[in-house]
């Protein structure tokens, strides 16, 4: 599988985190709207971006178009405000267990009308591969910079529902941008 074909399918990558103390970012360009990179044409300004199964649906004004997902290479976010891009993950207060998900899922859904995209929920193979104890954690694939993810970043905060925000991929610890909820991943242990 080559490296373009996984940044062409990122809804079959299956999401990951665990135990880092920072997350990966790409140095943020000072753009006010959400950027499109479209395969073979240049990039592509809109208002806001919301994802879906089998692609995008972006807003320019008052017209909101689909475009595949395999026609879009990236999609970039603009940089929040100072306050809110601290390195450090947030962590609450350890109280979360992944029968609480269920609150998370509810509010999703009534929010935004379309379930939780859930990419990870407790241990996966990957997650044992990496050697993460993930039986805790739930995994959304959701950028952490996108509307939705701004909502369920807000909603985990009011809630004091511990979590890790990633903006990218971190080596053996995340396969791309997404929101990690529950306390950090204990490593496996007798690894
Ligand atoms: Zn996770």
């Amino acid at each position: 599988m080559s490296s373009v074909w996984k940044k062409l399918a990122p809804s079959l990558l299956v999401l990951l985190c665990g135990f880092i103390s920072a997350y990966a970012q790409e140095a943020a360009t000072e753009k006010p709207a959400v950027t499109l990179i479209l395969v073979g044409s240049g990039p592509l300004v809109v208002d806001e971006v919301s994802e879906a199964s089998d692609g995008f649906w972006y807003k320019r004004g008052n017209v909101t178009t689909f475009i595949d997902r395999n026609r879009v290479v990236r999609v970039e976010y603009p940089k929040p405000p100072a306050s809110e891009t601290s390195s450090e993950p947030i962590e609450g207060n350890g109280r979360w267990k992944l029968a609480d998900a269920a609150k998370v899922e509810e509010f999703f859904l009534g929010k935004f009308k379309r379930p939780l995209p859930v990419s990870a929920f407790g241990q996966s193979d990957l997650h044992t591969r990496w050697g993460w104890d993930h039986r805790n954690g739930l995994d959304v694939g959701l950028h952490p910079d996108s509307a939705e993810g701004r909502a369920l970043i807000e909603f985990l905060r009011t809630e004091s529902i511990p979590f890790l925000a990633f903006r990218g991929p971190v080596p053996g610890v995340a396969t791309g941008p997404h929101i990690h909820i529950g306390n950090r991943s204990p490593r496996i242990s007798g690894r």
